[in-house]
């Protein structure tokens, strides 16, 4: 697998439904069309094949520029258009496409890797990976560092901004280290809200003149995620929050506490133990006991103060990646 570069739009791109992208590019692709100036905006689309929000926006804004002249040079790298054509996150066979991006052995590591030699021998002015979640959340920017015109970036995009450095092996981290660099999450995958919104803002970053050195990155919020909550591949997981046998029963609207401060001793849920759900921190530590405590109940508590984030209640991406993240909120450091 080889990635390919073209320097023109295909036309049918234009229209095409996000199944067809496979048939047209036939696999992981940079589009690189030259603008006014020379530094250039990168976007992200579709590491995760079924998170159809960058695509369609993308597609809204090359058909708004088909006739004028690009701001600046844009350079879009559509990642797994195999699993997109299939509507899946990535098919089984195929690593997660936003976890290639340090070293490492397979097909698609090396795709990354030329990714990252392209646009290290460009100008690059700031880089936005565009994705999708299940649950309920606002629209929120992650970055993979505090510094000022990288929150700058994702402010533009909203409010509420997350700093993670776990998982390390995203595009956004690799990206950071060469230009302002953001990973978006626009909503649930498809919906016309997150493609307006996503729209929108990759034209605002495409015309800005450049970073504003009086932002002042105190007036974000700005949250950190301190850790993830895994669930054992082989639990029984439902919504319906009643105990029954050994199955993990959350409360059904898990996914309603996003973004907002869960205070301790908040029921979850029910489970008999510990041992099909684990909290654990950037470190990769088990940090669970800190996080949940199991009453005589064996009603499922926070043990803490915290707040959730990209909470799910899909069970497949609870188990394959994770159920959600646990954030505090900090005060970024001026740098
Ligand atoms: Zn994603």
């Amino acid at each position: 697998m080889d990635l390919k570069v073209i320097k023109e739009i295909p036309k049918e791109l234009l229209s095409c439904n996000v199944k067809d992208i496979h048939a047209l590019l036939e696999g992981p692709t940079i589009i690189h069309l030259s603008g006014k100036k020379e530094d250039a905006l990168f976007v992200g689309a579709l590491l995760h094949g079924n998170e159809t929000t960058s695509f369609y926006s993308i597609q809204n804004l090359l058909n708004e520029y088909n006739d004028k002249e690009l701001p600046r040079d844009l350079i879009l790298f559509f990642g797994n258009t195999l699993a997109a054509s299939k509507g899946f996150r990535h098919l089984p066979e195929q690593p997660d496409y936003n976890r290639i991006w340090e070293k490492g052995e397979t097909p698609e590591h090396k795709v990354a890797e030329q990714v990252l030699d392209y646009v290290s021998s460009k100008k690059i002015f700031a880089s936005i990976d565009i994705h999708n979640n299940t649950g309920k959340n606002p629209f929120y920017g992650c970055v993979n560092y505090t510094k000022k015109s990288w929150i700058e970036l994702a402010s533009l995009f909203s409010k509420q901004i997350v700093y993670f450095t776990e998982p390390s092996e995203v595009l956004s981290n690799a990206m950071a280290q060469l230009c302002p660099s953001v990973t978006i999450e626009a909503g649930q995958p498809g919906e016309v809200e997150g493609i307006k919104e996503v729209f929108s803002y990759l034209k605002t970053v495409l015309n800005l003149e450049g970073f504003n050195e009086n932002f002042d990155e105190m007036e974000a919020e700005v949250y950190h995620t301190i850790g993830r909550i895994m669930i054992d591949k082989n639990a029984s997981v439902d919504f319906k929050n009643e105990l029954a046998g050994e199955n993990l029963s959350f409360v059904d609207n898990i996914d309603e506490n996003n973004f907002s401060l869960v205070k301790k001793n908040t029921h979850f849920g029910f489970s008999k133990n510990l041992e099909s759900i684990r909290a654990i921190n950037n470190d990769n530590k088990d940090i669970t006991e800190d996080i949940f405590i199991i009453d005589e109940d064996s009603s499922l508590k926070s043990n803490r103060m915290f707040i959730p984030a990209m909470f799910t209640k899909d069970i497949y991406i609870m188990k394959e990646d994770c159920m959600g993240y646990i954030m505090e909120k900090m005060i970024p450091l001026k740098l």
